[in-house]
């Protein structure tokens, strides 16, 4: 459940990673005092998000960001088209093959809904969440509302940003 607090896009961002925090701190995402409490800090900008590097320091290079295999792994994008400069370097996963052709050109989370699977793998959503939250700030739409066109929270719905080319790339061109 999301608090009714929460109404931009930058707060349900904010609010998704928050839960990845309290995941790592309690072993549970959905647990709502650990959450609420690092959501609070982080709009507050009290706490910073980890950086890159301190998030990729926690990924077994050996094996599939998406499913643990250790075969035919091959370096793969998030969000499967290219996005912005600034962005960049948070769009790449280690995958295994069999993830690679089935999630192919697909949204990362609507792929993972397909699939019947509840939990992203907080590796691979902390970047996603970084890589909506880098382009949303690029097109200045972070103060935006966070409902979908339904009244409802969705994360595959914030993903519209790249649907075209960032205004970050579009000033740099
Ligand atoms: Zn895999
Ligand atoms: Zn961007």
């Amino acid at each position: 459940m999301i608090p009714s607090a929460i109404v931009t896009i930058k707060e349900l961002i904010l609010w998704e990673y928050a839960r990845l925090m309290s995941e790592e701190a309690s072993g549970e995402r959905d647990n709502w005092r650990f959450t609420l409490h690092n959501f609070e800090q982080l709009n507050s900008d009290k706490k910073r998000w980890s950086h890159i590097l301190e998030e990729e320091v926690k990924v077994d290079p050996n094996k599939c960001a998406y499913c643990g295999s250790e075969k035919d792994l091959s370096i793969t994008r998030i969000v499967p088209k290219e996005v912005c400069y600034f962005a960049k370097i948070h769009n790449t996963v280690r995958t295994c093959k069999k993830c690679n052709s089935s999630k192919g050109g697909k949204d990362l989370i609507e792929w993972w809904i397909f699939n019947g699977q509840d939990k992203i793998p907080r590796s691979v959503l902390a970047k996603y969440l970084k890589i909506l939250y880098i382009c949303h700030e690029c097109n200045g739409t972070t103060d935006g509302c966070a409902l979908d066109e339904y009244g409802k929270y969705n994360l595959v719905y914030l993903g519209y940003v790249f649907q075209e080319p960032c205004n970050s790339d579009k000033v740099r061109a």
